[in-house]
């Protein structure tokens, strides 16, 4: 049986484990990293099954920087992933996100502006009149305002994948089509990797990069994670009426999503009390018609005539503490790394998280102080605040 070291292992290799694995070894091109991947179509991937939406407005400092990174990083992505003459299409969209505003919302919403503002983030206040004059097809009376950022937007995130994966391997990353069954451990520290296929990879480093399954990884060496995987639903549906400017990613007091998709089509979602726990990627219409297109015609009447094209269901690997990242070294096995508990926000935080891991795995000083989101907080039961989580 084949048996290969490492210089570190990452299990996972979707667009979180494919970033560390990038940037990893563009912060050090000799080291030897492997990284395990079972399903290399990414077709139950919460990255895969993404909306693919970026934004600034969240109310934890680091959060906002975090999508400021991205949002620089994003542009110049295609450059930076271009691997000899092939470049990835990431179709990064700027059509900005919009979140309406109730007058209960109204305090909180004024005070993340302000916090947005001052770390460098362009966000407009918007009112009704003016949501009305942008998006006449809006009852805009039902809000006191909106809160727009014009640089915000969507891309594709399967591209993302791509676009990382594809230049780690052409820097030296190998990536593995196996499933991680078990982690060897020796005097406390991380000794490798057993796959279903029998063969066994030796590191002192493991990075937990298996998104939704991550909980399951934690578990083979012992570490209970605050970690759930639940079944999140996004519908596709055409209206009657045509749209004369691409809507942005609109996010209502309720949780209720939307955005345009190219073809005429409007992807529609919302968080719910009653979404599944599990790893099942069912969806039901009924969510759609009972629940979720009622509220999206009430904002915008004219989506009363639509048609229904199709849907699907991904994977939020809920952080059940706090509902943000879980990034850094496990404190009580050495080598155990985390980039885990994204919770539905996770795309956009992959090339900050990203590299902020792989310095640390490196001994480096970080480019981005992201130390708020140390596992040891878990352990401490201290959790953090973030207050835009959708
Ligand atoms: C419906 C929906 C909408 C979303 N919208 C947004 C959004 O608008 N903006 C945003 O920023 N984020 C969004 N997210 C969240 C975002 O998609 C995730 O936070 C992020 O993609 C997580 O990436 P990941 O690489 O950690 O996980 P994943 O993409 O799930 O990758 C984990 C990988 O690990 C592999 N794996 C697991 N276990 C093993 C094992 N034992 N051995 C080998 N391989 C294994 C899996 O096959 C998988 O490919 C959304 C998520 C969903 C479901």
């Amino acid at each position: 049986m084949e048996a290969r070291s490492y210089d570190v292992m990452v299990i996972g290799g979707a667009v979180m484990g494919s970033s560390v694995a990038y940037h990893l070894l563009k912060l050090d091109p000799s080291l030897r990293v492997a990284v395990v991947e079972r399903d290399p179509a990414y077709t139950r991937s919460s990255t895969a099954l993404s909306l693919g939406g970026v934004r600034v407005q969240f109310s934890l400092k680091e959060n906002i920087l975090i999508s400021l990174y991205a949002q620089d990083f994003f542009s110049r992505f295609e450059e930076e992933m271009a691997v000899g003459e092939e470049r990835p299409a990431i179709d990064y969209r700027r059509a900005g996100y919009l979140f309406l505003i109730d007058e209960p919302g109204k305090p909180t919403a004024e005070k993340d502006l302000a916090l947005q503002r001052e770390l460098g983030g362009r966000v407009e206040w918007w009112t009704p009149e003016r949501i009305q004059k942008e998006f006449p097809l809006f009852a805009a009376d039902l809000f006191v305002g909106g809160t727009f950022g014009p640089r915000d937007g969507y891309l594709d995130p399967y591209g993302v994948i791509m676009g990382f994966r594809k230049k780690a391997v052409s820097l030296g990353a190998r990536y593995i089509t196996d499933e991680v069954t078990a982690i060897e451990t020796a005097r406390g520290k991380i000794a490798g990797l057993r796959l279903a296929s029998g063969q066994v990879l030796h590191s002192e480093v493991a990075v937990n990069a298996a998104g939704p399954w991550a909980g399951e990884i934690g578990r083979m060496v012992g570490v209970e994670l605050p970690l759930a995987p639940v079944n999140r639903q996004v519908f596709a549906v055409k209206p009657e009426v045509s749209m004369d400017r691409p809507l942005p990613l609109v996010i209502a007091p309720s949780g209720l999503y939307f955005r345009s998709e190219t073809g005429g089509l409007i992807l529609v979602g919302r968080s719910m009390e009653e979404d599944e726990i599990g790893f099942g990627l069912q969806w039901d219409w009924k969510r759609f018609t009972d629940w979720l297109w009622p509220e999206l015609a009430r904002i915008v009447p004219a989506f009363e005539k639509l048609k229904r094209v199709r849907g699907w269901a991904g994977l939020y690997e809920v952080n059940r503490l706090d509902s943000n990242a879980i990034l850094g070294p496990w404190p009580e096995l050495e080598g155990f790394y985390l980039i885990n508990g994204f919770s539905g926000h996770g795309l956009q935080q992959s090339p900050a998280a990203g590299r902020y891991l792989a310095e640390l795995i490196l001994g480096r000083r970080p480019t981005l102080d992201l130390s708020v989101f140390a596992p040891r907080r878990i352990l401490e039961n201290h959790p953090l605040g973030e207050g835009a989580v959708v």
